[in-house]
């Protein structure tokens, strides 16, 4: 995804109250695909009645047919028609299926199978038959601007925003966890945040008719925890559209390990020199940290690298240990099973899955027992200092000041702290000085 610059300073918004959400809508989605909607009409418009069944669990498409009285032919043609578009035995549960009747005669006119929020198939009656095509839900590109204050957690003040227009719930969750993901080096949001803590954000999103995100992108993001101010400003020096996020001098904000390998999730036993053991019941060292979570939760590499151990390992369960670029090896234990392709040599991204959340070995409920190890000795990960990610190339300063320059102002536009802008007193030089991505 590119992620087009924005130009304007938009120094217009009304900044009063605690509050602000302001949305700048950018293009519509280009022209084309027709909307869904209702049908061009053929001759007059025609008194059309809709029926619409949602696809039961175990039910296939001819059933649902067969049960609204259309003919043998016509079902034959319709699941023709509709397998140039999809495959009629692998559609979901809960899959909506509109038909289109005329009113007048009954006759069947059309049928929209909404296949996802994107894409619906449409069913149209013509001379030979019946015909199919995907209609693709129209998206509009705007940039949400949100600052807000902290009463518990962000969680709740996200997911309670009466002014998020529109959004669903499940949107407001994806939000706080793309804000978690990238304050986790900086702010742990499940303890650390304060009443009266504060945070803004913009965020470029796509956009559907009814509301729902289909993409969220953070540009630029201010988390003030106990008076600290945390930013983090998204710049894309590959040009590749992924890109990264640096603090206002330069310097990333990511670790070259994740926190944690499951996001948001409770820290159930920590990492400990003795502590008493709950399958064997004496004291032991704990040279990890375990991580809570429902079976079946997806784990997630903390580091890029290599796998170099995938198996069964005594009282660890199903476990996977993963060499990063720095000779560091994370180890993940009591696994359900690894994710598909995952094996010795495999090569893995910070982030990627690479198994699931289960009780093989000696333990006394699901979790991950996660751990970091240096030249063979275990490191307590929640407290050692990670090593940084790599600063802006200094190849890249001049977009990189001008970008982020932009990317502040719009933080700027809604209520909080004045943002001190280091970056125009840093310069290359100065950012060689204080980068540290050895880490000791
Ligand atoms: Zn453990």
């Amino acid at each position: 995804m590119t992620i087009p610059r924005i130009s304007s300073p938009l120094a217009l918004f009304g900044l009063a109250g605690a509050l602000v959400v302001a949305l700048i809508v950018g293009s519509l989605a280009a022209s084309g695909p027709p909307e869904v909607g209702p049908l061009e009409p053929v001759h007059a418009a025609p008194a059309e009645r809709l029926q619409t069944v949602e696809l039961k669990w175990g039910q296939t498409f001819g059933e649902v047919l067969e049960g609204a009285n259309i003919g043998w032919s016509d079902q034959n043609s319709l699941l023709l028609a509709f397998r140039e578009q999809a495959n009629p035995r692998s559609m979901k549960d809960g899959t909506r299926i509109t038909l289109r009747w005329f009113q007048e005669v009954e006759e069947l006119r059309g049928i929209d199978v909404t296949l996802s929020a994107d894409e619906t198939v449409r069913l149209l009656r013509d001379e030979a038959g019946w015909s199919s095509d995907v209609v693709r839900t129209p998206i509009v590109v705007d940039t949400l601007l949100i600052s807000g204050s902290i009463e518990y957690t962000l969680s709740d003040a996200i997911t309670e925003l009466g002014d998020l227009s529109g959004t669903t719930w499940g949107d407001r969750v994806e939000i706080v966890d793309k804000l978690d993901k990238v304050f986790q080096w900086q702010v742990d949001f499940s303890r650390q945040v304060q009443k009266g803590d504060t945070y803004r954000f913009t965020m470029e999103r796509e956009v559907r008719p009814d509301g729902s995100m289909r993409s969220g992108h953070l540009i630029a993001a201010e988390f003030v925890n106990s008076g600290m101010p945390y930013r983090a400003i998204w710049f894309d020096p590959n040009k590749d559209g992924v890109g990264t996020f640096y603090d206002e001098d330069g310097k990333s904000v990511r670790r070259a390990f994740l926190m944690k390998p499951i996001p948001l999730s409770r820290i159930s036993s920590g990492y400990s020199n003795a502590r008493l053991h709950p399958v064997h019941n004496f004291v032991r060292a704990h040279r990890g940290v375990d991580f809570a979570a429902p079976v079946g939760t997806p784990i997630e590499a903390t580091s890029d690298g290599v796998i170099i151990f995938a198996d069964y390992k005594g009282e660890l369960g199903n476990l996977i240990e993963l060499r990063a670029p720095n000779g560091w090896v994370s180890r993940y234990g009591h696994m359900k099973s690894f994710a598909r392709g995952i094996r010795v040599g495999s090569r893995v991204k910070q982030g990627q899955i690479v198994g699931y959340v289960g009780t093989t070995g000696a333990v006394t409920g699901p979790h991950v027992h996660y751990e970091l190890r240096r030249n063979g000795a275990a490191l307590d990960p929640l407290s050692i200092k990670l090593p940084a990610g790599d600063p802006v190339p200094t190849s890249d300063w001049g977009r990189w000041a001008l970008e982020a320059e932009e990317r502040l102002l719009l933080l700027e536009t809604l209520p909080g702290p004045p943002i001190f802008r280091a970056a125009e007193d840093v310069t290359p030089d100065s950012l060689a000085n204080v980068s540290d991505s050895s880490g000791d």
